[in-house]
């Protein structure tokens, strides 16, 4: 296909304006938005008898305020009581699975939210007993033990209790060091107060430490992002987060509260999204894919080159057990059968565990069809590349007339040099990595054969 010399960062326009839209980030495969209703024929945590290893989410919805960019399930409150009660309710939503889990070694525990640090540091250690008893965790080396914190409230001895309860991550919400972006996002958080944590946290012996940064926020500009980006260099951080702000102000309230006018344009956008990774890249980054970065020694590096990354709710990970059990409000679950969701408001959430031990409602049961395209996602959106001969071993059809019609999808994107191919694998290209959801999406059943409400981000 013929180019417009016209590029943005090495990118021509042309193939950001075709494969730059909206598309899913393939955290999971179905998307959350295809799961069904669940009625009582559905029970996908059947499997979860039958499982070697198993991983904890825990939600936490509270904050303390509201960031206007927020686009998670939270509560915004200052009356702690609520978050004293939702740990009960937590508590008796693990002992509903009891007995429905293999005892098995909790090989990684993430707490997400919300703000998990919203929590004292005597219902934090409630919590993570309560949780002990019931799945017999037992924290040391090997196993990952993970936490989302807001840099603003957390308290140093906060961090001593989180290593004493065996958290070795520590995740902070940076966002943006400028003032001006912070103030229009309503969240000021200095730099010192960034540093402070970092210090702390690496002497007291958390293994990783991830910040969370994001592009597209109002009133930033490319020169803004790099001052962010050299204040965090000088950090350090093992790990990196760069996610991009969608601006979907119909779906989140806070984000009615953006003044539009001050938020980059699209191409702006992309702009400071290679910049970043050109930055991050001179600095001794790696990139992992989409949004994620780490030092050449972290753990996600290192499986990066082994070709051992996963993706889960979090996004890219190592160690997958075969089962995920997500608490909480909103919480999704996975066992080799299918998905299961929590309900989404606390209220809700909080009247189905009281009157059934589970929040349960929404879901999918996996087909063979659907495991199959799953690993096929995986693969690419992983390790960039697609083994042909193992797509015909397991379905027992050359792979050109299994997904004929796939191939056909990918066409534009092999003559676009975003991948190209030999007898045994589908290889995603430097420049492909960019649109690797892109080229993950043309082997998404559901998204070629069936509608849905959901909004995707966009790819860049
Ligand atoms: S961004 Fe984080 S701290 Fe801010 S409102 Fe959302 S969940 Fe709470």
């Amino acid at each position: 296909m013929q180019e417009t010399k016209s590029t943005i960062g090495g990118l021509s326009e042309q193939l950001l304006s075709r494969y730059s839209g909206p598309c899913p980030r393939y955290t999971s495969y179905p998307t959350a938005d295809r799961f069904k209703p669940l009625d009582g024929s559905i029970k996908p945590w059947d499997a979860l008898k039958n499982i070697r290893s198993l991983s904890l989410y825990v939600h936490i919805p509270f904050c303390r305020s509201l960031c206007y960019f927020c686009a998670c399930n939270k509560v915004i409150t200052s009356q702690y009581g609520l978050a004293s009660s939702y740990l009960d309710n937590l508590l008796q939503e693990a002992r509903w699975y009891r007995d429905k889990v293999a005892q098995v070694p909790v090989t990684q525990l993430h707490l997400g939210g919300g703000t998990p640090t919203f929590l004292s540091d005597g219902d934090m250690r409630r919590l993570m007993e309560g949780l002990g008893e019931i799945f017999d965790l037992r924290p040391g080396d090997g196993v990952e033990y993970s936490i989302e914190a807001d840099p603003r409230t957390l308290e140093l001895e906060t961090l001593d209790t989180l290593r004493e309860l065996g958290f070795n991550r520590l995740s902070l919400g940076v966002q943006d060091f400028d003032i001006e972006v912070q103030r229009s996002i309503n969240r000021i958080c200095s730099a010192d107060q960034v540093t402070e944590l970092t210090v702390a946290a690496r002497e007291r012996g958390f293994e990783s430490i991830s910040y969370d940064l994001i592009y597209g926020l109002p009133k930033q500009n490319l020169s803004s992002l790099h001052s962010t980006l050299d204040k965090v260099l000088n950090l350090q951080p093992d790990r990196i987060a760069l996610y991009h702000y969608a601006h979907l102000p119909h779906r989140f309230k806070a984000q009615r509260l953006i003044n539009t006018e001050l938020i980059p344009s699209a191409t702006e956008k992309v702009a400071m999204q290679l910049a970043a990774v050109e930055h991050l890249g001179q600095a001794g980054y790696e990139f992992l894919g989409m949004d994620h970065f780490a030092r050449p020694g972290d753990e996600l590096a290192k499986a990066a080159h082994a070709g051992m990354l996963q993706r889960n709710f979090q996004g890219y990970t190592l160690m997958p057990a075969d089962a995920l059990v997500g608490l909480g409000a909103s919480a999704i679950s996975y066992s080799r059968n299918g998905f299961w969701q929590n309900l989404h408001r606390l209220k809700e959430y909080t009247q189905a565990v009281t009157e059934r031990g589970n929040a349960s409602c929404r879901g999918w049961l996996m087909s063979d069809e659907d495991k199959l395209r799953q690993w096929v996602i995986t693969e690419l959106m992983c390790r960039l590349s697609l083994d042909k001969t193992e797509v015909e071993r397991r379905t027992g059809v050359p792979f050109n007339q299994y997904f004929f019609q796939e191939l056909k999808r990918l066409e534009p994107m092999f003559e676009d040099g975003l991948i190209y191919q030999d007898e045994k694998k589908i290889t995603v290209t430097e420049q492909g990595r960019w649109f690797v959801r892109n080229v993950a999406s043309a082997f998404d059943i559901y998204l070629h054969s069936q509608q849905t409400d959901a909004q995707y981000s966009r790819v860049l």
